[in-house]
């Protein structure tokens, strides 16, 4: 499987191989209340139990996402802040990081520019979406995440970077530390707060991100759980091992763990046994590590959202304006474009009356599962008259024009009477 380019406009095509090969788990969590769970729009995840135990337990756990303020909010955005508001109605503290650095860098937005797309074309959305006030802030001006951007550019080379992205030797080095500046605003709650589990909800073509996070997190613990059948947790950093193996031990006693071998040659510590809540364990043990390291939090989880596809086909992208709709277009502009779309039908209605359409390979019905049919029975619906050949593309288009229509409109009024909020979260982000 090749690279996955986070900035390409490239489609996904095989889920399985791209977990086999990135070694993503398959998401077999049921989310309360979540259709992007119910309707198996979830292709993967990294460490979801931590944020599913988190949830049920009441126990803290952080969201986060990053925008990058390049242009209009998009059908291909809103999932990712869907999943976001779901979070923060689950409890989560909430981390919303305006890349505007990396516009800065990639698509040469100066910073004030960015500022009035971040707020006018995402931030208005958002509050309309449902999001409520949290940590909205902006890379250019938050100095805890840039100074600790420097301490994780130490740990990675550019070689590693030119291996997870395929950088080539043109590239600007604002560029190049883009994703680092991005891993900064993923641990930064944990750093400068306590540790605790993070979600990162993200498109699939967003994995490289989470993957470089999560091993930045590991070169900066020195207390780190491995997968095992019981418990094994390796020692880090160079010195004397003694003072973390007894941190380590203690941890593990404190969680029901009593058989404990050290191993001093490996620097490992290994149990048979589990400890009671691995939530709790990993918390705590990167509580305990914190009075040694000031980096020592939990690596990041993830839950990867399979990627929509743009309405001529191809993947949904901001770059190709044509596959995709625009959250602030008109509900006329909107139709035209799904009256325009490609479809899973067939060549003619008799065709189409006799064996039936496929909505699973249809951009159109990829509109109904991600954004236009709130209940799972219209969603049935379209399905099954679809494969019947009851549903004709034309009409099918037409419903879709229509609840696109009342989303945008119902949106746009919300945004307006939303504007009054900005001021509050542009100030809670900058008090944090
Ligand atoms: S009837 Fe609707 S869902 Fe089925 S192929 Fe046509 S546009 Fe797609």
């Amino acid at each position: 499987m090749e690279n996955i380019d986070p900035w390409g406009a490239s489609q996904i095509k095989n889920y399985a191989a791209m977990r086999e090969h990135f070694g993503i788990d398959e998401f077999n969590f049921n989310l309360e209340n979540n259709r992007f769970s119910e309707r198996s729009l979830i292709m993967g995840h990294r460490d979801f139990n931590l944020i599913q135990s988190a949830m049920e337990k009441k126990m803290k756990f952080y969201a986060m996402t990053g925008l990058m303020p390049s242009g209009e909010m998009h059908l291909g955005n809103k999932a990712v802040m869907e999943m976001m508001i779901y979070f923060q109605s689950r409890g989560a503290e909430l981390h919303i990081a305006v890349a505007d650095l990396e516009s800065y860098a990639t698509r040469d937005i100066d910073l004030i520019s960015a500022k009035d797309i971040a707020v006018e074309n995402f931030l208005l959305n958002y509050i309309a979406m449902g999001l409520k006030p949290c940590n909205f802030y902006f890379q250019s001006e938050n100095s805890k995440v840039q100074k600790f951007a420097n301490v994780i550019s130490n740990e990675v080379n550019f070689s590693e970077m030119k291996s997870i992205y395929g950088f080539e030797d043109s590239k600007k080095m604002l560029e190049i530390n883009s994703p680092i500046i991005q891993a900064s605003d993923i641990l930064s709650p944990q750093v400068y707060g306590e540790p605790a589990p993070t979600i990162v909800p993200i498109g699939a073509d967003q994995d490289p991100h989470i993957r470089l996070t999560r091993d930045i997190t590991q070169r900066l613990s020195m207390l780190r759980i491995q997968e095992s059948r019981g418990t094994r947790i390796s020692i880090g950093g160079r010195g004397d091992t003694h003072i973390l193996e007894d941190i380590a031990e203690e941890v593990m006693r404190r969680h029901g763990i009593t058989k404990i071998m050290r191993n001093r040659k490996y620097r490992i510590l290994e149990s048979p046994e589990s400890p009671d809540s691995m939530i709790s364990f990993s918390i705590d043990l990167a509580k305990a590590e914190r009075e040694h390291n000031p980096y020592a939090a939990i690596p990041p989880s993830s839950a990867i959202l399979r990627l929509e596809t743009g309405i001529k086909g191809g993947k949904m992208s901001k770059s190709v304006p044509d596959s995709t709709i625009s959250l602030n277009e008109t509900p006329v502009e909107a139709g035209k474009k799904i009256m325009r779309a490609l479809t899973g039908g067939r060549e003619s209605i008799e065709e189409q009356r006799k064996l039936g359409g496929n909505p699973y390979s249809c951009p159109v019905y990829e509109l109904y599962m991600y954004h236009l049919s709130r209940d799972s029975a219209h969603l049935k619906k379209v399905e099954e008259e679809c494969l019947s050949g009851e549903r004709l593309c034309g009409s099918c288009k037409k419903e879709a024009s229509d609840l696109m229509g009342n989303m945008l409109t119902d949106l746009k009024e919300k945004r307006e009477a939303s504007r009054h909020l900005v001021k509050e979260f542009l100030e809670f982000g900058s008090s944090q």
